[in-house]
C-alpha cells in the first residue's frame, strides 16, 4: 500500500513517521510553518527543507538543488486518471508564457509576458493583486527570443521581479505594492532580464542576457531587504588595458582572448540556469555564449574563451570564484551553458556523491562533483554532430574538424542549431527512479562566416551567414544532419545512458515537474498537459491545454489535497485549435488541476466577443526591377530576417508579424515611418535610421512585397484544406 501523504499542518508526527515506512528513503514531513496569507515568509531554513513542506513550492525550481521533484504522491499512477481541472484564469498577454508558479502561504504567485507578476489565492483562484512594472515596449527589440519572463523568488515578506528592462523589483507579497527597486544594468547597452532571481541567504542574485547583441555578462547580488548590491561577477574579461574586476580573470580567462571581443562586450550572459548546494555553501551558475557567435571575428586565432559557455562555482556570500567547468571552449555555434542546474545526491556503487548536472545546448549531459568540479560523465543525450565525444582524461570535448566553419572557411551544416539540444526548459530528477528527465529538441543549422562582419548597434551581431553564401555547397558535420525532432529523455545520470524516450507528436520543447507519485507531469505543442508515468514514460493522462505549453508545472496543496499548476500559452497557437479567450491570441492561461476537478475550459470566445479576422494575402503588384529586389533581400536576410523569419516566412510561433501579409505594403510611406523612423517602436519594431537608408528601407519593402506575390499565387493554386 502506498503512503498517504497526508495534511501536513494537522497531522501527527507519529502518523507521519508511520507513513513512511512504505518508503524509508522519503524525507520525514515536518508540520508546514503557518503564517497569515500573503505572508511570503520564505526563510533559508524553509528553502534547505523545503522537501519536508511538499505542500508548498517555494522557489522555481523547488528547492536550493532545483531537482523539481515533489514529494507528493497523493496523485499518483493509480489514480491519477481521476484528474481535472479545479480552476483557471484568462492571462492578460499573449507572448510565450515561460514561468514556473511559485506556492508560498496561499498564494500562487507567477509572471507572464512583459515581466508582469500575478497574484492568486489557492483555495479561491481568486486574484489578489497583479503588478505591471510598466516595461517600455521599445525594449523589446532588445530581447532576442520573446519577452518573456520564467518567474519570481519569495523571501521574508517579499517577492522578487527580474524586468526585461534590467530592474530588479522587490514587491510585498501580501499587497503587490513596491518596496524597492534598482537597475542592474547600462541601460544604453542592450541588456535585458528574463531569468528568475534566486534568494540565497537574505541577498537576492540576478543575471541578464543579451549575448545576441553586444554585452558583458554578469551576475549580480543585492541585499534581499534594501536592494542595496553586495557582489558582481563578470563572466568574462573587460578591456585588457584596464585593470580587470576579478582576479581569476586576468589569471584564468584572459590569457585565453585574442583580439578586441570587448569592444563588443565579449558574451557569456548568465540568463537562466543557477542552483545553490547549503551544505557547501556553493552557488553554481551558468553563463551563455559568446558575442559575436562566430569566434573569428570574436577572438580571431582562437582560444577557448573563458568563462563562456560554462558551468561555474561561486561563494555566495562573496561572489568570489571557487571553479568552473567550460562544456564549450571556443563557442562558436551559441552553444550556451546557461540551461537549468540540478544539485543531487546520486548513487554510485561505491556510496552516495554530491554532484551537479546540467544538459546544456551542446547536447553533452555532465555530470561534476560539487564540491571541487571534477568531470564525472559527459555523454551525448541528443544525436549532435559538433563533436564525437568528450575526452575523459582532459574533459574537452573531441570536435568534428568539418563542424568549425569559421576555421575551415566552409559553410557547415552542424547540429544543433543555435535552439539547442536542451534550452532554458526545465528539467527534473526523480530520486526515487534516478533519472533525470529532459525536454530534447533536435535541430540542425549552416553556420556560414560572411564575407565581412558589420556592427550592428541596433540588432543582433552573430557574425554568422545562415545560408550557403558565394553559391558553396555545405558540408554536413559527420556526415549528416539528424532530422528534426522532439521528446523527452529519460536520462540515467550514473550509466551516462537515454532509458527510454516520449517522442513529441508536435515539435517543441516543454518543461517539467517529476513527483514521488511515480509521475512526471509536462505539457506539450499539440495542445495538452500531460502526466507520465516516471519509470516507462507511459501517458498516464492528459487534458487539453487550448494552446502550446512551455513552462514546467508545479504542485502543491490545499487545505491537505494535492492540485498542480501550469501556465500554458506561447507563440502561436497548436495545430487545429481556436482562439478562446478574448484578452490571449495564444489562449494564455494558468491552469490548476486537482483530483475530481470539474472545471472545463471554454471552446470558443466569450459571448460578446469575436476573434479578429484571419487576415487574407493582398499585396499590390510588384514593380521593382530584379536588382532591387536581390538588394531587398540581402538587407532583409541581415536586418529583418531574426525576428520576421529567413525568405520573410516567419518560423512556427514567430513573434513578429508575417510582413507578406502587411498592410504597410501598399503605404511605402508608412512603410518607411515603421521601418526608418520608429512608429512602432512601442510595439517592439525599432527604426533603423542609423545603419539604413531610405532607398535601402525601399528596396527591403519590394523584396518582400515579391515575396507575398509568390505566396499568393502559391495560395491561389492550392486548394482549401479543412480546417
Ligand atoms: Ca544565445
Amino acid at each position: 500500500m502506498r503512503a498517504l501523504m497526508l495534511s501536513l499542518a494537522v497531522a501527527a508526527p507519529a502518523l507521519l513517521a508511520g507513513c513512511n515506512n512504505a518508503n524509508p528513503t522519503k524525507p520525514v514531513a515536518e508540520a508546514a510553518p503557518v503564517h497569515p496569507t500573503g505572508s511570503a515568509a520564505v526563510t533559508a531554513e524553509r528553502l534547505i527543507k523545503a522537501e519536508r513542506e511538499p505542500g508548498s513550492w517555494l522557489a522555481t525550481g523547488l528547492n536550493y538543488h532545483e531537482d523539481r521533484f515533489s514529494q507528493l504522491d497523493q496523485i499518483n499512477d493509480t489514480n491519477v486518471s481521476n484528474l481535472g481541472l479545479a480552476w483557471f484564469a484568462d492571462i492578460d498577454t499573449e507572448r510565450g508564457q515561460e514561468s514556473t508558479p511559485i506556492i508560498v502561504d496561499g498564494v500562487m504567485y507567477l509572471t507572464t509576458a512583459w515581466s508582469m507578476v500575478k497574484a492568486y489565492d489557492i483555495k479561491t483562484g481568486q486574484k489578489v493583486w497583479e503588478y505591471d512594472p510598466k516595461v517600455d515596449k521599445a525594449k523589446g527589440a532588445d530581447a532576442c527570443c520573446d519577452v518573456v519572463n520564467r518567474g519570481v523568488a519569495a523571501w521574508n515578506g517579499k517577492i522578487y521581479l527580474g524586468a526585461l528592462d534590467g530592474r530588479l523589483i522587490a514587491i510585498d507579497g501580501k499587497t503587490g505594492k513596491d518596496v524597492w527597486s534598482v537597475q542592474t544594468t547600462d541601460t544604453s547597452l542592450p541588456y535585458t532580464i528574463t531569468g528568475v532571481p534566486r534568494s540565497v541567504k537574505g541577498k537576492v542574485i540576478i543575471g541578464n542576457g543579451g549575448a545576441e547583441y553586444r554585452v558583458r555578462g554578469y551576475v549580480t547580488a543585492y541585499d534581499a531587504e534594501t536592494g542595496k548590491q553586495a557582489w558582481r561577477w563578470w563572466a568574462v574579461p573587460g578591456d585588457p588595458s584596464k585593470p580587470q574586476e576579478q582576479p581569476e580573470l586576468t589569471s584564468i580567462a584572459l590569457p585565453t582572448w585574442k583580439g578586441e571581443w570587448w569592444k563588443l562586450g565579449g558574451g557569456g550572459t548568465l540568463w537562466d540556469g543557477m542552483a545553490y548546494d547549503p551544505e557547501l555553501d556553493i552557488l553554481y551558475v551558468g553563463t551563455g555564449n559568446g558575442t559575436p557567435w562566430n569566434q573569428l571575428f570574436r577572438s580571431p586565432g582562437g582560444g577557448d574563451n573563458l568563462f563562456l559557455s560554462s558551468i561555474v562555482a561561486l561563494d555566495p556570500n562573496t561572489g568570489k570564484y571557487k571553479w568552473h567547468y567550460q562544456t564549450t571552449p571556443g563557442e562558436t555555434w551559441d552553444y550556451t551553458a546557461t540551461q537549468p542546474i540540478m544539485v543531487a545526491d546520486l548513487n554510485y556503487p561505491e556510496g552516495k556523491r554530491r554532484v551537479v548536472m546540467q544538459a546544456p545546448k551542446n547536447g553533452f549531459f555532465y555530470v561534476l562533483d560539487a564540491k571541487t568540479g571534477k568531470l564525472l560523465k559527459a555523454d551525448k543525450f541528443a544525436p549532435n554532430t559538433w563533436a564525437t565525444h568528450v575526452d575523459m582524461a582532459t574533459g574537452r570535448p573531441v570536435e568534428v574538424p568539418e563542424a568549425r566553419y569559421e576555421v575551415t572557411g566552409k559553410p557547415a551544416i552542424v547540429s544543433p542549431a543555435a535552439l539547442g539540444m536542451h534550452n532554458w526548459h526545465p528539467m527534473a530528477f526523480s530520486a526515487e527512479t534516478g533519472l533525470v528527465y529532459i525536454p530534447v529538441t533536435v535541430s540542425s543549422s549552416v553556420y556560414a562566416t560572411p564575407p565581412n562582419f558589420q556592427v550592428n548597434l541596433q540588432g543582433w551581431n552573430t557574425g554568422i551567414g545562415f545560408s550557403a553564401s558565394s553559391g558553396q555547397t555545405p558540408v554536413a558535420a559527420m556526415g549528416a544532419a539528424p532530422k528534426t525532432d522532439s521528446y523527452i529523455v529519460a536520462w540515467d545520470p550514473i550509466a551516462g545512458k537515454e532509458k527510454w524516450r516520449i517522442q513529441n507528436d508536435v515539435y517543441g520543447a516543454s518543461g517539467i515537474l517529476a513527483t514521488s507519485g511515480n509521475l512526471i507531469f509536462s505539457g506539450n505543442h499539440k495542445g495538452e498537459f500531460v502526466a507520465y508515468d516516471s519509470r516507462d514514460g507511459k501517458k498516464l493522462w492528459s487534458a487539453s491545454a487550448g494552446a502550446r505549453v512551455v513552462a514546467a508545472a508545479s504542485t502543491f496543496t490545499v487545505d491537505g489535497q494535492q492540485q498542480v499548476a501550469i501556465l500554458v500559452g506561447a507563440r502561436g497557437l497548436p495545430p487545429g485549435s481556436t482562439r478562446t479567450s478574448a484578452t490571449s491570441a495564444n489562449n494564455s492561461r494558468i491552469l490548476v488541476f486537482r483530483p475530481g476537478g470539474t472545471a472545463t475550459l471554454p471552446t470558443s470566445m466569450p459571448a460578446g466577443t469575436t476573434a479578429p479576422a484571419v487576415a487574407k494575402i493582398d499585396p499590390p503588384l510588384l514593380t521593382a526591377n530584379n536588382e532591387t529586389v536581390a538588394e531587398g533581400e540581402q538587407l532583409y536576410s541581415q536586418n529583418c530576417a531574426v525576428c520576421h523569419g529567413r525568405n520573410t516566412v516567419p518560423a512556427a510561433g514567430a513573434t513578429a508579424p508575417d510582413l507578406r501579409y502587411s498592410a504597410l505594403l501598399r503605404n511605402p510611406e508608412n512603410f518607411k515611418h515603421a521601418v526608418i523612423d520608429g512608429d512602432r517602436a512601442q510595439r517592439g519594431m525599432p527604426g533603423f535610421k542609423a545603419t539604413m537608408s531610405n532607398a535601402e528601407a525601399d528596396a527591403v519593402m519590394h523584396y518582400i512585397i515579391k515575396r507575398a506575390n509568390d505566396e499568393k499565387a502559391s495560395q491561389e493554386a492550392t486548394p482549401a484544406r479543412p480546417n
